[in-house]
């Protein structure tokens, strides 16, 4: 047992590893949605003690397979409408083994040419995709919380260097005020990366929401001095798009920095058919994006993009003896990072396959099996309580209570999962549509399924 290589060879292991995960995608639009009760006990197997010595590593991956793959959401299958979570395109995971298969540091061009050349086509792509001015420098960090943070500490520092305030070298402390101005329904992860770049979770100007969640741009404050005004493409809920025109516009009355937090919304400027929901949107200074959400490539991938690539610089170049300078885009001189695997790969293999239109309907067939299932629910009294202007469904039966036995019982049976909100006050199921591969069958199936839940909490409740 010194030499595990010698039981199972690479070249076998691999060929097992891509038999099993074959075999698992192909049978996620067949199973439960939810792994079941048995499969979560059978992860007690995963309680062993640390083995003293080496072993064949077939087994080790048996054993991820056997006890592992029951237990996990069908996320890749097409009826998981949880969180705003989206599947994985073939190609995505296949290129994801490759990308894994090479090992490559994607921290700077020395270390991968490869990623290098990637990452550049990327960028371009993604502008004209989505639009972007063309100085916009596009960098790969774990999703879009991080991109959040990237995004942000740049904003800070060149908010405060406007002012004489290096933020680099000196800290915060002591630093001048710099006012943090975002919506009432600003999603939770983007107070948590102002508390990780030091801006705080509690000191932000929150400006009161409209009853989709919209920021009410009559209401933006009066101030002066260092600013940065958070806007939201894509609220979590609802999936509504604040007014960007007006909040750019008193943004930059104020040379303010304008941030947008489109993690899966910013997509939506892929499909023309959207056109009313953006406009502006491409007038801000910074983005963050997933691409493991609404673009359907594995986990962990966000993006962050900024008008100036020189802001990201400033705030995460770093200098060391064994670091010459290197040409073109150097990740570790622009992300939190530094080593960082090559998340371009995927995302360069997705646009390629996709193309600009592919992209687009991608967007459009997920709001359209939104707008199918949102359809079903009012038809049978169902209360849809958002306008369903992208990929997000917000549904209440008759009280609080019905509706959060609802969501148990849609749960439970397995055809779909959607998860629970709370929305202005009132308990509700979010049905989020991010996947590529939802056909109206299944936007009909999971209708059924959710409404035979809701007569049968209904008749509980009447019996
Ligand atoms: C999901 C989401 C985030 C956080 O993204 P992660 O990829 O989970 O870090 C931020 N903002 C919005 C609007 C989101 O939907």
């Amino acid at each position: 047992m010194s030499d595990p290589a010698a039981l199972s060879g690479p070249d076998k292991l691999l060929a097992e590893a891509a038999l099993r995960g074959r075999r698992y995608v192909g049978e996620a639009a067949a199973r439960a949605v939810r792994p079941t009760t048995d499969s979560l006990t059978g992860l007690d197997r995963f309680d062993e003690p640390l083995p003293e010595r080496a072993s064949d590593p077939m087994l080790t991956l048996s054993l991820l397979d056997e006890a592992g793959s029951a237990a996990t959401f069908a996320n890749t299958g097409p009826r998981y409408f949880g969180f705003v979570t989206g599947g994985t395109l073939p190609i995505a995971l296949a290129s994801a083994w490759l990308g894994a298969a090479w090992d490559q540091n994607a921290a700077l061009p020395v270390m991968s040419p490869v990623a290098a050349r990637l990452h550049a086509v990327v960028r371009g792509w993604l502008i004209e995709l989505l639009g972007l001015p063309p100085s916009t420098v596009a960098a790969f960090v774990s999703g879009a919380t991080m991109a959040n943070a990237t995004a942000l500490a740049a904003a800070r520092d060149d908010q405060l260097a406007r002012v004489g305030w290096d933020v680099q070298r000196q800290g915060l402390f002591g630093a001048p005020p710099l006012t943090v101005v975002a919506g009432d329904k600003a999603h939770t992860t983007l107070l948590k990366a102002l508390g990780l770049v030091g801006l705080g979770r509690d000191r932000v100007h929150r400006v009161p929401a409209d009853d989709q969640g919209r920021l009410r741009a009559d209401l933006l404050p009066d101030i002066q001095g260092p600013v940065i005004v958070c806007v939201q493409a894509g609220e979590v809920n609802t999936g509504a798009f604040d007014p960007f025109p007006q909040i750019v516009s008193w943004a930059r009355e104020r040379g303010g920095w304008v941030h947008v937090d489109g993690a899966f919304g910013l997509w939506a400027l892929a499909d023309p058919a959207r056109r009313h929901l953006v406009q502006g949107l491409t007038d801000a200074d910074s983005w963050a994006t997933d691409a493991h959400k609404w673009l359907n490539v594995t986990y962990d991938s966000g993006i962050v993009l900024l008008r100036d690539a020189e802001a990201l610089h400033r705030s995460f170049g770093s200098v060391a003896g064994y670091l010459p300078p290197d040409e073109g885009f150097e990740a570790m001189h622009h992300t939190p990072q530094s080593s960082q695997r090559a998340r371009q790969i995927e995302v360069w293999a997705v646009l390629r396959c996709l193309g600009r239109t592919g992209v687009a309907d991608l967007v459009a067939n997920s709001c359209r099996q939104a707008q199918r299932i949102a359809a079903a629910m009012t038809q049978a009294g169902l209360h849809v309580l958002n306008d369903v202007v992208l990929n997000q469904v917000l549904v209440a039966a008759h009280s609080d209570d019905a509706t959060g036995r609802l969501v148990t019982a849609v749960q439970d049976d397995g055809t779909c999962w959607c998860g629970p909100t709370v929305w202005n006050g009132r308990v509700a199921m979010r049905i989020s549509v991010s996947g590529w591969n939802t056909t109206d069958e299944d936007a009909d199936l999971s209708a059924a399924a959710i409404l035979s839940c809701a007569e049968q909490v209904s008749a509980a409740t009447s019996a």
